[in-house]
């Protein structure tokens, strides 16, 4: 049966009037739900309704607050394997890869439990006699979350929990891809306690997200998408006077050197490529061997020919389909040009299908190895099961190859030497490394800190600096005289 998905609207899900737009099963093409575009009139309200709701909740005491987030905890982990469930059927992944989608999500709630603490401001006493300077950290007022299809249980959980706890309202647009799973989140949330209208989701595309970058009364933005997209939400939201932070894509390396643990690395490398069907921002889709570690090409191509892809309950799959028919073609297309271009296609997973799903958005795990840095296939993020590889001389040669491409989410190496080790922490010019670490997203009390292209903005997502993108930092200078008190020496230095 499809399930007629309305905007999340002060507390309930009120039906559309504008156009619908439907959600399918990636694996077999089913309607799953439909959903419809928010009008104008209908963002102008959500938003309104949001500044009404954000009045009242900025003047709730932070612990009551954080009580919401503690209770939002509660029903999501009593909820995960739902929301997981709902999650597979409309993003085709496998249920263990969908159960690590909500937990990471969840793990941004824990952290939003303890926002009293991360809201202190500073004080210096005396700053001049019985002058005191101190500073309050105070919500912006009405913020929107634009998110992407891959994460759409952890990537809204990266924006709204934090940007609620610190006193704001709250307006997101999902993916118009996968919008059942935060339409639930968003569900949950009422039902933990949150005011109606704190959390307004409101569906669409491009004109739905045009209304909220120049919406006069939306504070910030929080975007996470492609480059294109994300270059031009920061520029226009920029434009319109707005703060931003826009995370884009990815083309993330794995250093692998002679010396690592062969199994290890391998391993690390097929579950870092394939995993999710390539479709993570943090995905490994670029191997750089070093030194003999280039004679480890057909090693990498038989593991990674070991894995394959199913649909969600099949607990042998590897991973799942691509989102939509248009992104297994765009994947299918870089495979062609990279042939084209001259790269050695080692595995070539264009001809897979899985039994019983015919219609599914199914691509094989793909190899090309002899990769230049010219080549598209090299440039462009493919965001598929697809892995690039080429061999280098040195570690140092690895590092000004990494350093020249315009990306800088992730990196990792793979090394039994500490001194290589460090020399690449150091001098690799991206933002997230991981050391024998395959995908080094960091915790939700670190923040995930994209370089480059990667990232345009100042403050990143998560922990602290996400806490300074969603709040202002008010200074006051304060001076009491008291007419009880004995008058106090005047006592001054003299200076030589
Ligand atoms: P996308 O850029 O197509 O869409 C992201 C959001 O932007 C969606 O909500 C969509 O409706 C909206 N959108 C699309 N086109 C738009 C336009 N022209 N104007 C305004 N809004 C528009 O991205 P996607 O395909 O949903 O997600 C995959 C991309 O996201 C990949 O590039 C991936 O690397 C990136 N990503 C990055 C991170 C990160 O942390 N850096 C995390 C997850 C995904």
């Amino acid at each position: 049966m499809t399930t007629k998905l309305g905007n999340f609207v002060n507390g309930a899900t009120v039906a559309g009037t504008g156009d619908t737009l439907e959600v399918t099963n990636p694996a077999n093409q089913e309607v799953l739900a439909t959903i419809p575009y928010a009008t104008a009139a209908e963002i102008d309200a959500a938003v309104a309704a949001a500044g009404d709701a954000q009045r009242e909740w900025r003047e709730v005491p932070t612990p009551e607050r954080a009580r919401l987030m503690f209770k939002y905890q509660e029903l999501l982990k009593a909820n995960h394997d739902d929301i997981a469930r709902i999650l597979s059927l409309e993003t085709g992944k496998t249920f263990d890869d969908a159960k690590g989608d909500v937990w990471r999500g969840i793990e941004v709630v824990e952290h939003a439990c303890n926002v009293s603490s991360m809201l202190m401001g500073e004080t210096v006493e005396n700053v001049a006699r019985r002058i005191d300077t101190y500073s309050v950290i105070q919500p912006l007022g009405v913020c929107a979350g634009i998110t992407p299809f891959n994460f759409p249980a952890m990537i809204p959980l990266w924006m709204f929990p934090l940007a609620v706890a610190c006193g704001n309202g709250f307006v997101l647009k999902p993916s118009e891809q996968d919008p059942m799973t935060p339409m639930r989140l968003a569900e949950l949330f009422s039902e933990a306690g949150a005011p109606d209208g704190i959390l307004q989701v409101i569906h669409g595309g491009k004109d739905q997200v045009d209304a909220l970058l120049t919406h006069r009364d939306i504070k910030a933005v929080s975007f996470v998408g492609s480059v294109p997209v994300a270059k031009y939400i920061y520029q226009t939201a920029a434009q319109n006077l707005k703060r931003v932070q826009a995370l884009a894509g990815a083309k993330n390396h794995m250093v692998i050197m002679p010396d690592a643990n062969k199994d290890q690395a391998i391993s690390s490398l097929v579950g870092a490529s394939c995993g999710a069907a390539g479709q993570r921002c943090m995905a490994i889709s670029a191997c750089i061997l070093v030194g003999e570690a280039r004679e480890w090409v057909d090693d990498i191509a038989e593991a990674m020919a070991a894995v394959r892809p199913g649909v969600w309950d099949d607990e042998d799959a590897g991973y799942g389909p691509q989102i939509t028919q248009a992104a297994k073609d765009r994947i299918v297309g870089f495979i062609e040009r990279g042939d084209e271009e001259g790269a050695r296609l080692v595995l070539d997973g264009r001809d897979c299908t899985v039994d019983g799903y015919p219609d599914g958005n199914w691509v094989g795990p793909t190899l090309f190895a002899d990769v230049t840095p010219e080549m598209s296939i090299y440039r462009e993020e493919i965001f598929g099961p697809v892995l690039v590889s080429s061999g280098v001389e040195t570690l140092s040669d690895a590092i000004d190859l990494i350093n020249q491409n315009p990306y800088g989410n992730g990196v990792s190496i793979f090394t039994s030497s500490g001194g290589a080790a460090r020399t690449f922490q150091h001098e690799i010019e991206v933002g997230q490394v991981g050391i024998n670490v395959p995908i080094p997203v960091p915790l939700p009390f670190f923040s995930f800190t994209g370089w480059k292209d990667s990232f345009f903005g100042d403050l990143h997502t998560y922990g602290k600096q996400a806490v300074r993108f969603y709040t202002e930092t008010k200074t006051v200078t304060a001076r009491w005289l008291d007419e009880m008190a004995p008058a106090t020496a005047n006592m001054t230095i003299r200076l030589q």
